[in-house]
């Protein structure tokens, strides 16, 4: 087992052009695959859900950055404020205000990716681009002292149609060229572009992405 997660990984990492930081997804995989993960030498790893991630943090080595990229509810925030890397699944204001009030508590500023809603699949979570449009024009993000928006998340539809695939990615790369131009352009921590999973991050930094996100290619199927 370790050493397959060893030769994924390698294999994986192989594929990416330099400047792609892959965020290697461990949710539902038990810590010991995070840690044959951690000894070649990968310390980006995300998880989607608080009390997972709360209960491998504590057993993981403290040099992790993690990532939290599942839908998270409000009320969570303040547990995984004192150690989270990036929220990339900012997806409501109402999450970012809380994110924000808890990074404050925390003396913390923390990164967020505003998660776009592109793909055709109804999903309840993700901004519109019009959306992301007005919450940067109202200058309430730029307020928020315990915040910094870090670029863009997206999943891409989930079907075999990889032109349509490329295009989803292609409307996110334009969007986040127009948002660094109209609204961070001195700022260069603007800079992620958080698209590609498993099955289209080679598609994915094709078109734009600087951030993949793989858990199955890593660590295999997911048990849940
Ligand atoms: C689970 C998940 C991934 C990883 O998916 P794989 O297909 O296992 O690579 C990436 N991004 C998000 C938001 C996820 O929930």
């Amino acid at each position: 087992m370790t050493d397959e997660v060893a030769n994924n990984l390698h294999g994986v990492l192989s594929h990416l052009p330099e400047g792609v930081k892959l965020v290697a997804i461990s949710k539902f995989h038990p810590a010991e695959k995070i840690t044959s993960a951690y000894n070649e030498g990968q310390r980006v790893f995300g998880e989607s859900h608080e009390q997972e991630i709360a209960r491998k943090v504590e057993v993981l080595p403290n040099d992790i950055e993690w990532h939290f990229i599942g839908h998270l509810q409000t009320n969570k925030v303040k547990y995984i404020a004192p150690y989270i890397s990036m929220i990339e699944s900012a997806d409501s204001l109402k999450l970012i205000k809380e994110i924000n009030k808890q990074a404050i508590k925390n003396n913390r500023v923390i990164d967020i990716l505003l998660e776009l809603h592109i793909a055709e699949e109804a999903t309840k979570y993700g901004f519109s681009l019009d959306d992301v449009r007005s919450l940067l024009s109202s200058g309430t993000l730029k307020e928020m002292t315990g915040v910094r928006v870090r670029g863009l998340m997206m999943m891409a539809s989930n079907i075999d149609d990889k032109s349509q695939i490329a295009k989803e990615f292609d409307v996110a790369n334009e969007f986040f060229k127009e948002l660094k131009r109209d609204y961070f352009m001195a700022e260069d921590y603007f800079d992620c572009r958080s698209w590609g999973m498993s099955h289209d991050y080679d598609i994915a930094v094709e078109h734009g992405s600087n951030m993949v996100r793989v858990g199955t290619a890593i660590f295999g199927e997911r048990e849940y």
